[in-house]
């Protein structure tokens, strides 16, 4: 008898969320990397699969391993295959303890990675691209921790210049007349390990137009776990969902005794339920994906 070939390791998770592609890996305790390719930008680094490194930028939520054990590949391997100097945004504590990690892989390696530093608090702000920034939001866990949102803010001409031509915008502008208002979007909340507190129902999330969100545990008998480990449990997912405006939100972190069955279930027995979607669900997001491709297709022919 031949022994078995070694088990397949989970595929990456995919979701299609217009202009958005979501796609990731994420098992509670074992390793989350999340990214949007469209934003060039990973949240967490749990472990660095070859797609992470296509994105420049990795916000970091907490020191887990689960969450940064993938971070020194990440930036070794940018440097190796000359992708350019990969950037960590982290909460502030992490700045020293990420730099001194840094610093032992020179001695291990015997070559000194470049690498970008980027302390981020709570209500600060960082420029991903232009217009586009990453914000941190305070979340409660374990260990010192934050979630991202990435915010878009948008010019618009006040209401009372409403009608005015080119010329009479021009004169009011250069006698020193604000005429314009910032109006911001939030894109994409992305909420890290936490567990239900005030922030994740802040407009910076409850707005967000996709939001990535942990759910570790959905079992009746696993509340008190999801208390202990400072997880939100889906009966804390319930809640939030009837203050998110989200049509898509993304669950990750689901553990791995969480059966995608019972999840689904769980979730199909809240009315807002339905707009979740489970990362690592590969079949019934292929499903929708499929039926995103042929929605397309149609439209083509139509056209
Ligand atoms: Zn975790
Ligand atoms: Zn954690």
């Amino acid at each position: 008898m031949l022994p078995k070939p070694p088990p397949r390791g989970p595929r990456t998770g995919f979701i299609y969320e217009p202009p958005y592609r979501i796609q990731g890996e994420s098992v509670a305790g074992e390793h989350t990397v999340i990214q949007v390719p469209e934003l060039g930008l990973n949240f967490d680094m749990g472990n660095c699969p070859r797609w992470a490194l296509a994105a420049g930028v990795t916000a970091i939520s907490h020191g887990h391993m689960d969450h940064i054990g993938g971070l020194p590949y990440y930036l070794s391997q940018r440097n190796f295959q000359g992708m350019g100097v990969g950037t960590v945004v982290c909460p502030p504590s992490l700045v020293i303890p990420l730099r001194d990690m840094m610093k032992s892989w020179i001695a291990l390696e015997r070559q000194r990675t470049p690498f970008e530093l980027v302390g981020l608090a709570p209500g600060e702000e960082w420029e991903l691209k232009p217009d586009v920034f990453l914000r941190p939001f305070e979340t409660s866990h374990t260990v010192p921790s934050q979630g991202y949102c990435v915010v878009e803010k948008r010019k618009k001409l006040k209401p009372e210049f409403h009608g005015l031509s080119q010329e009479q915008l021009k004169t009011l502008r250069s006698g020193g007349t604000q005429i314009t208002d910032i109006h911001e979007h939030i894109h994409v909340a992305y909420t890290g390990d936490t567990q239900l507190c005030p922030a994740l129902m802040h407009p910076d999330v409850s707005t967000a137009k996709v939001v990535i969100t942990e759910c570790t545990f959905f079992a009746a008998d696993e509340r008190k776990r999801a208390g202990a480990g400072k997880h939100l449990h889906v009966e804390d997912l319930r809640t939030l969902l009837s203050t998110w405006e989200s049509d898509c939100v993304v669950a990750i972190h689901l553990s791995r005794r969480s059966n995608i069955q019972l999840a689904r279930e769980e979730l199909d027995r809240i009315p807002e339920g339905r707009k979740v979607h489970i990362l690592m669900d590969g079949p019934r997001n292929s499903v929708r994906y499929e039926q995103q491709v042929h929605n397309a297709e149609s439209r083509e022919t139509e056209s």
